[in-house]
């Protein structure tokens, strides 16, 4: 998948990384962020404490562009330090909205960045203004800065408490305070991912700990997995060590799958499951699910790479690379128009014809979307010579849109929620399609079925079934 695809397929949400007890944390954090990078690629921020102070600099673009002057990091001191990278699901792509935030409080500073969204962000904004709020951005991470200043508590770790009781979505939360140190907090049902680290060779200060969006952002640093943060759990991290609070009591689980079948890098663990084994697992199941003659299994890159190895080994066709990624085209995701986003496929994806020319070709994608990427790739495989061209697709149909901090369109938009099978087939120009299953997703999970795995994780997107309530699209739609 690529990011030149702007609406036309799901974008990643966020990044967060957290560095507490090292040197250079500013410059971790960055390493960090970069391994993140294929969470958001539209601003980058990092906010460091040296012990007195806190330093902040943000910036739009990718991390290596906003953190790319040696001097800036320099300017960012401490042995702490979060980051965020962002792809803006709420509030647009300004300066202002660009994470980590950071509030001067009566008891003292305080920086956050989360990653996800918030179901009641616009109701709980409304009462905040009411009650004279001033807001700085526009998006929702900034309800939690004030609800945690107008908390009558008064620890901040109660504040952020009594603020996380009030909002309604999906998060992972870091935050960086003077006296209680790295704080990070999953939502009560854990739909977006927070991994927690260590550096070895710090345990006498009793420093290097590491959050995360990923494991495979404690690779970049040589941190070793600890644990998942689980969900509803906050964690307070400081030279006392580290304490685990669970303020929601026992909750559920209902991780986000599609981090599986695309957001995440292929290289993480997450809930201790590989996803490039996950990947591979949901290919093989594809393969049984849908098989149909072929001479070549092409990925579309790059998410498609690890689940068409799955499908080729499963079925014993030969994995190709069929289709050809150019990692050096620029952001044309920012690009508004039909016309530009036609480039930007063009840009991005080149046709190998060597390998397609005559053949019977199965693509093995992650999703659809809009259908109007897909419907591009495969007039450029039929272009390059394919006989017949075979759409295979690692997800269920995406019929409805994500609340939890994916940015998907709204259904009116959605292919799969506005035309049949059938319908979809012609629409994108393909000889036949087919979705994996319910049950064959999650059998690639290791359960028997979707029955067994639906209390653990949120497929709302594909199945309409929403985990936690819709605020304020529901109050919306009562107006
Ligand atoms: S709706 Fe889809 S993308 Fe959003 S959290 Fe649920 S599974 Fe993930």
């Amino acid at each position: 998948m690529s990011f030149v695809e702007v609406s036309n397929r799901p974008h990643e949400e966020c990044g967060v990384f957290g560095v507490w007890g090292m040197p250079d944390a500013a410059a971790l954090v960055a390493l960090g962020l970069h391994a993140l990078q294929h969470r958001g690629q539209e601003s980058a921020g990092i906010v460091s404490f040296d012990g007195e102070g806190f330093y902040q600099h943000r910036g739009l673009g990718l991390v290596g562009e906003v953190f790319a002057d040696s001097a800036v990091i320099a300017s960012l001191p401490g042995c702490s330090a979060i980051g965020h990278n962002r792809y803006a699901t709420t509030g647009g792509m300004h300066l202002r909205n660009v994470q980590p935030f950071y509030a001067d409080y009566a008891f003292g500073g305080l920086a956050v960045a989360h990653n996800g969204n918030l179901t009641n962000a616009a109701t709980l904004r409304k009462v905040l203004v009411n009650r004279g709020c001033i807001f700085q951005s526009t998006t929702d991470t900034e309800v939690f800065v004030h609800l945690i200043a107008i908390s009558l508590y008064s620890t901040v770790v109660e504040r952020l408490i009594d603020a996380a009781k009030q909002v309604k979505g999906a998060y992972s939360l870091i935050a960086l305070t003077p006296d209680n140190g790295l704080i990070g907090m999953r939502d009560p049902l854990g739909v977006r991912p927070l991994v927690l680290g260590r550096v070895p060779g710090y345990e006498a200060e009793n420093g290097g700990w590491v959050l995360a969006s990923e494991t495979c952002a404690l690779d970049i640093i040589g941190a070793d997995f600890v644990r998942d943060i689980e969900p509803g759990e906050m964690v307070v991290i400081n030279n006392k060590g580290i304490e685990s609070i669970r303020p929601f009591g026992e909750t559920g689980r209902r991780f986000c799958v599609f981090e599986y079948i695309y957001f995440a890098r292929p290289d993480s663990v997450l809930e201790e499951r590989s996803v490039y084994t996950s990947r591979t697992r949901i290919g093989a199941e594809l393969a049984r699910e849908s098989a149909v003659e072929a001479d070549v299994i092409v990925p579309v890159p790059d998410s498609g790479v690890p689940s068409a190895i799955g499908y080729a080994k499963e079925s014993g066709i030969p994995f190709e690379l069929g289709i050809i990624r150019n990692h050096y085209v620029g952001r044309t995701f920012i690009e508004p128009t039909d016309q530009i986003r036609h480039l930007g496929v063009k840009m991005k994806h080149s046709a190998n014809r060597t390998v397609l020319a005559g053949k019977r070709v199965i693509l093995v994608d992650d999703s659809i979307v809009r259908g109007t990427t897909s419907r591009k790739i495969v007039d450029m495989v039929r272009a390059a010579g394919a006989r017949e061209v075979h759409m295979r697709i690692t997800s269920p149909p995406t019929k409805h849109p994500c609340f939890y901090g994916i940015d998907t369109p709204d259904e009116s938009k959605l292919l799969a929620a506005t035309h049949t099978l059938e319908e979809m087939q012609e629409a994108i120009g393909v000889d036949s399609l087919a979705f994996i299953s319910f049950d064959g997703l999650y059998r690639a999970l290791n359960y028997p079925g979707r029955e067994e795995a639906r209390h653990h994780y949120c497929d709302a997107c594909f199945s309409g079934d929403y985990p936690i309530s819709l605020v304020d699209r529901d109050g919306k739609l009562l107006q």
